[in-house]
């Protein structure tokens, strides 16, 4: 009796915008407790962090914490605003030293990167891009990011990647949509991400039937993203995740006009043979996040 009792354990959490998971795993990718709850203010969700980690810490069984967290994160170690949450539109949150704040009150040490690239990790380690180097992996939801893992660490140069506000030809003829980017208007984020969907229909991109020719037009669109990162970063698998990619009969359609746009440039078996797994959805469903984020402090050993 007690040997899962004694047992050391790696936390995770993916702090969300919309929700938090936290989950702690003595051997992962097993989860032995975990929470979920909805993102409030920093103050009230930052307590809860700490309420469902503390019996454990007091235990003495906590090693480390991963935190993937919402963003734009500042994750340069260097910068005198590194682990904070900076420019976010969700405003209680903005400037959050969301790191620093978790340092203080959890007493452990602590791993931080993107909730991007805490599911890239997670799909790496676990899931559908296990152990196969470099990937990519998008998600294509309310946002489009993405992070790429060259030997399972995420590339961050100047700054994050910011795969999503790259630009891809308009469909103007199909598409006259103006684009919902702030910054760019019809970027891929501008035109693809669920704020573009819900400003061109109305209503909510989620009620559009799946036969809506629409989705021939989105899924072009993810096809010319997926090339340009396919021809610059040469990942070995790409994973695409996020609310729009639950649709899952764009994966067919994004795979084959990737083939058409690529064209028979690119002589890879992966794409000419084999790109059903190439381009794939995640393996770890709604746990890429905070499984990836256990992998992260898992890693501080
Ligand atoms: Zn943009």
């Amino acid at each position: 009796m007690g040997d899962m009792l004694d047992r050391e354990l790696y936390g995770g959490i993916e702090a969300g915008g919309t929700k938090f998971i936290c989950a702690l795993a003595s051997q992962p990718p097993h989860l032995d407790y975990e929470v979920t709850f909805q993102t409030s203010d920093p103050v009230e969700t930052l307590s809860r962090v700490q309420a469902f980690f503390q019996p454990f810490i007091d235990e003495g069984r906590v090693k480390s914490i991963g935190i993937a967290a919402f963003g734009p994160v500042d994750v340069d170690p260097s910068s005198l605003t590194y682990g904070y949450i900076t420019a976010t539109p969700k405003l209680a949150w903005v400037n959050t030293n969301i790191l620093g704040k978790l340092h203080q009150s959890l007493g452990v040490p602590l791993a931080f990167h993107a909730d991007v690239s805490g599911s890239a990790i997670g799909e790496y380690t676990w899931g559908a891009a296990r152990g196969i180097d470099p990937s990519l992996y998008l998600t294509i939801g309310t946002g489009i990011g993405g992070s790429f893992l060259l030997h399972g660490e995420p590339h961050a140069g100047m700054t994050a990647l910011e795969t999503g506000h790259i630009r891809i030809p308009h469909n103007l003829q199909q598409d006259a949509f103006a684009g919902a980017c702030p910054y760019h208007q019809d970027c891929f984020e501008g035109l693809a991400a669920g704020p573009a969907l819900a400003a061109r229909f109305g209503a909510r991109g989620e009620l559009l039937a799946d036969e809506d020719p629409f989705w021939q037009i989105e899924a072009e669109y993810i096809a010319y993203a997926l090339v340009n990162y396919i021809l610059i970063l040469s990942p070995r698998i790409i994973v695409l995740g996020g609310g729009i990619m639950q649709r899952s009969f764009l994966f067919d359609i994004i795979r084959r006009r990737v083939r058409e746009l690529l064209n028979g440039y690119i002589q890879a078996e992966k794409i000419l043979e084999d790109i059903e797994h190439y381009i794939v959805p995640p393996a770890l469903g709604r746990y890429s996040g905070v499984l990836g984020a256990i992998a992260m402090a898992q890693r501080l050993d």
